[in-house]
């Protein structure tokens, strides 16, 4: 692996699932990408001197075009798993997350994991949610392709219950996109994201670096601020 996939030799293209705010959405006017993920990767590029052309896939679909070849690189809220090690490599952590339960705000029946037991649960596709949730016993698990959809299907009252990344669920309640559900208080994993690059990628070390200069900086802070002050 040796050659970027960009029209430029010195562009990245970097894949992403973009309905996954504050970590990529697209932007109310104009339809480009914002969020927390595309600020700390058009950063990257600039420390780096790489141009990054971001490109929106299916979450199940950048794994393989990774491996494929067809991209450079992918930034998508992604956490690191010794599975997903094992056909991709990752940069350093950038983010610490975890999944949550979500629930209607009136439901007092589901206080933890425990009690999912014979639940209708929401889950995105491919996730590490979607993977939490499989050895529950009884459950009636549901798929999506995306998180919003997960979550819209709860307050509709289809699903008792989402298991999906907290800073993602809190964002959307926060922000009012989502009404009349609430978050449980217990976190069932710590999680930490990665940029994900194919295994053999030259450009490990160069994001790495990037990275730890935009910390050291404080440049990753004033993303972090925007995204998520208050
Ligand atoms: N962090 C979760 C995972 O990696 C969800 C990511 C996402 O939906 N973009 O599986």
């Amino acid at each position: 692996y040796s050659q970027l996939t960009g029209a430029n030799a010195n562009t990245l293209v970097i894949a992403t699932e973009p309905t996954f705010p504050p970590f990529e959405m697209a932007a109310k006017t104009g339809g480009e990408l914002e969020g927390f993920d595309i600020d700390l990767m058009r950063a990257i590029g600039q420390e780096s001197g790489l141009k990054v052309k971001f490109e929106s896939l299916p979450f199940d679909g950048i794994i393989p075009a990774l491996q494929s070849g067809t991209v450079d690189g992918a930034i998508s809220g992604m956490t690191i798993t010794p599975e997903r090690a094992k056909t991709i490599a990752f940069s350093r952590p950038y983010f610490k997350a975890g999944l949550a339960i979500a629930v209607q705000e009136n439901n007092s029946n589901i206080k933890s994991f425990a009690d999912l037991d014979n639940q209708r649960i929401a889950v995105q596709i491919s996730t590490t949610g979607a993977n939490k949730v499989k050895t529950i016993p009884g459950a009636k698990i549901t798929t999506f392709d995306n998180a919003p959809l997960a979550l819209q299907e709860l307050v509709n009252g289809n699903v008792d219950a989402v298991v999906n990344d907290a800073p993602v669920t809190l964002y959307a309640i926060k922000t009012g996109n989502l009404q009349g559900i609430k978050v449980v208080s217990e976190l069932l994993t710590e999680e930490y994201y990665g940029i994900a690059l194919p295994h053999k990628s030259p450009y490990i070390q160069i994001i790495n670096n990037s990275l730890q200069t935009l910390i050291d900086q404080g440049k990753y802070q004033v993303i972090y601020q925007k995204w998520f002050a208050g």
